[in-house]
């Protein structure tokens, strides 16, 4: 595409934007340390279950150097219920790096921002233009979809060669010489998140409509090119509530492993088919009547059913865990599928957790018996 047509479709981006952006927290500031917290979050978060989280984190730790000092616990407490977790452990490492190795100076230089743990491409992208106001691409989700469908790019836009195009078409159009890069990125992303839907997208309000290949041809539902489909993964875990008067067993999970830091009832993965899993619970013994909470919820590929039983304890060898009242439990931070468990033995014991949380994707609790 000639660079008089970028310029005009940068032109009406941004034009766009500066009509119909919306108020959110992280667009009042320039602060990097906001912008990045903020896209962090937004990862695989939508933007209207981030807004609570964001505004929470923003007061407990308001500044990069709060961040790099603040606790684990406290931080995944912060965290709860947004799930992928190694990006908060990563982003803490970051920030370590940037109040240890650089004196608390934010990095501003493209690569420099790259270098931090955890920050890949997309996000060295997002706070190099937005904090910084330089011409650096992005390419998430609801871009590759605008771009692909705006410049007519075929195939996966996830396969090497058509990431690469995207990539390109969204550098080519963030250099455009007079425009904001903060404000052209942002359009870019709000583009995809309010007008160019994936399903049913709304051309006839969005004002790249004329310049658009996809419309212009009436092929609008073949871009982007689905991308290829994992397998679906189904697993099946049972856990066990066990009590010692007003308090319940529960254990954290191992630093290193996935969620790690978080705690959760003891629990262990059976078969999906499996008949009888009373069978296969030493050194618990799970009570007759079938599990009081059913827990689905999705991570990946993976979609996972959790079954929580009442159970008691036939022997403590090698039992690792803690035994706390509920209220204790609620301070804790939960992995989202076991704090719905808590909540339903909450509801069991008539005992509050007292612990607002809200999980970004809440996993479904299904069959709930609480009597
Ligand atoms: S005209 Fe439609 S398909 Fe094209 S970029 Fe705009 S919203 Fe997306």
């Amino acid at each position: 595409m000639s660079h008089r047509n970028m310029r005009r479709i940068a032109t009406k981006l941004t034009a766009w934007f500066a009509r119909n952006a919306r108020d959110l927290p992280w667009r009042r500031t320039r602060d990097p340390y906001a912008v990045w917290i903020s896209e962090i979050m937004l990862q695989q978060t939508q933007v209207k279950t981030v807004i609570p989280y964001f505004e929470r984190w923003m007061r407990a730790l308001p500044t990069v150097e709060a961040f790099a000092r603040a606790p684990l616990a406290g931080i995944l407490k912060l965290w709860e219920g947004l799930g992928y977790y190694r990006r908060v452990r990563n982003a803490q490492a970051a920030a370590r790096h940037i109040v240890n190795g650089r004196a608390g100076r934010f990095p501003e230089a493209f690569e420099d921002l790259l270098a931090l743990p955890g920050v890949g491409r997309y996000t060295a992208g997002a706070i190099a233009s937005i904090a910084f106001n330089q011409p650096a691409p992005i390419l998430d989700g609801n871009v590759m979809r605008v771009l692909s469908r705006l410049f007519g790019v075929a195939g996966n836009p996830r396969g090497k060669a058509v990431n690469t195009k995207l990539w390109a078409l969204a550098r080519e159009l963030v250099s455009v010489r007079g425009i904001e890069p903060s404000q052209l990125n942002q359009a870019l992303m709000e583009l995809g998140a309010l007008v160019c839907l994936p399903r049913q997208p709304k051309c006839a309000a969005c004002p790249v409509r004329r310049d658009c290949f996809a419309r212009r041809e009436k092929r609008v539902g073949e871009f982007p090119a689905p991308a290829p489909r994992t397998p679906v993964r189904r697993r099946r875990f049972i856990a066990f509530v066990v009590r010692r008067g007003v308090r319940c067993l529960v254990r954290r999970r191992p630093h290193g492993e996935v969620n790690g830091g978080l705690w959760e009832f003891p629990n262990i993965e059976i078969p999906v088919n499996t008949k009888n899993p009373a069978a296969k619970t030493a050194p618990y013994s799970i009570a007759p009547g079938g599990p009081f909470c059913r827990v689905r919820h999705t991570i990946t590929n993976n979609r996972i059913l959790l079954e929580a039983f009442r159970a008691t304890l036939i022997h403590q060898r090698g039992l690792r865990g803690a035994w706390k009242t509920i209220e204790e439990a609620g301070r804790l931070p939960f992995t989202s599928a076991h704090r719905k468990v808590l909540e339903a033995v909450s509801v069991m014991l008539k005992s509050p957790i007292n612990s607002p949380a809200t999980p970004a994707k809440s996993p479904r609790c299904s069959g709930c018996r609480t009597d």
